[in-house]
């Protein structure tokens, strides 16, 4: 089978950024995009996200594919790392420069303050500066898609989001074209990921339409809540998994994708868990929303479906 096979029926991917270590709601989107690849009899792949160094941390890229690796998730392909494809990301933005859906932008973030962050047109100096590379979202731009699990979502990308950074004036790439340049070249048809990521969505498939690439099919897994309401990445949740002890974050993680505990109970390796969870999840079952609650003592999650 090659990259790009059109006979291809489910590739899923999970590409997390190693800004750390892997999380609970990272745990819950790598077994999440893993299980419905795996209900798809689809494959599933592993992208290292690792285009911000600024963000990065040292050594955390090979920790988290450890830590995938005692959960049993290990990628049906070589892992692709992004800090090695710069050349694909640079085809792709001469190509949206040429065909003038991408333009050169000198205007810096305070330039932005008054719009909220939000560029409609170049309002700073102009050259001299170093610019950045934008997107350009003409006015009424709106973009409507149906999400496998969330449903409907609609955005105006003009009013909310406005002309999208490509390349940023630091000449690092912005995460919203690399995603779309690597999901086409790899293949992938499928993307499972966190809520986090769904208003993201629009802008990556005005990308697709510009660079005159299939939409693949997308679906948000739930957002995690904890029990005061608050996104994950803010909580107690957002501690990291324990690679020593990976089955009852599986657990939990099973159980946050709305799957019953008892078909789990009783297996005591990470193989033969993973396996039951193959066979028994059920995707009708995924909750559009999860709250979670803490048992602080373990750092063991419980989540319930809500
Ligand atoms: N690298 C992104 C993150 O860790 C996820 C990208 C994606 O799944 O599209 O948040």
């Amino acid at each position: 089978m090659t990259e790009n096979d059109p006979s291809l029926r489910y590739r899923g991917r999970f590409a997390p950024s190693p800004t750390g270590r892997l999380h609970f709601g990272s745990l819950v989107a790598a077994l999440g995009s893993w299980l419905i690849a795996r209900h798809h009899d689809g494959e599933w792949l592993v992208r290292v996200e690792d285009l911000d160094p600024p963000r990065e941390v040292a050594g955390a890229a090979r920790q988290q594919l450890a830590t995938l690796a005692s959960f049993g998730l290990v990628s049906d392909l070589p892992v692709v790392w992004q800090s090695a494809r710069h050349d694909l990301y640079a085809d792709a933005l001469s190509r949206l420069l040429h065909d003038g859906h991408a333009f050169p932008c000198p205007c810096s973030r305070s330039d932005l303050v008054a719009t909220g962050g939000i560029h409609r047109q170049c309002i700073a100096p102009g050259p001299g500066r170093s610019a950045a590379v934008r997107l350009r979202v003409p006015d009424g731009t709106r973009v409507v898609f149906e999400d496998a699990l969330q449903g409907t979502f609609d955005q105006r990308v003009d009013l909310e989001v406005g002309d999208v950074v490509l390349r940023r004036a630091d000449g690092f790439w912005a995460y919203q074209l690399a995603v779309v340049v690597d999901d086409a070249d790899q293949g992938i048809t499928h993307i499972v990921r966190g809520s986090d990521l769904l208003d993201s969505t629009p802008r990556q498939i005005l990308l697709q339409r510009a660079l005159g690439l299939t939409m693949p099919q997308y679906l948000h897994l739930p957002l995690i809540l904890d029990a005061d309401g608050n996104k994950l990445s803010k909580s107690m949740a957002s501690l990291p998994v324990d690679d020593d002890a990976p089955l009852p974050a599986l657990r939990a993680a099973w159980q946050a994708l709305g799957q019953p505990a008892a078909v789990l109970e009783g297996l005591s390796n990470v193989a033969s868990l993973l396996h039951a969870a193959h066979r028994e999840f059920r995707p009708d079952r995924l909750p559009k929303v999860i709250s979670l609650t803490f048992a602080a003592a373990h750092n063991n999650p419980v989540a319930g479906a809500v």
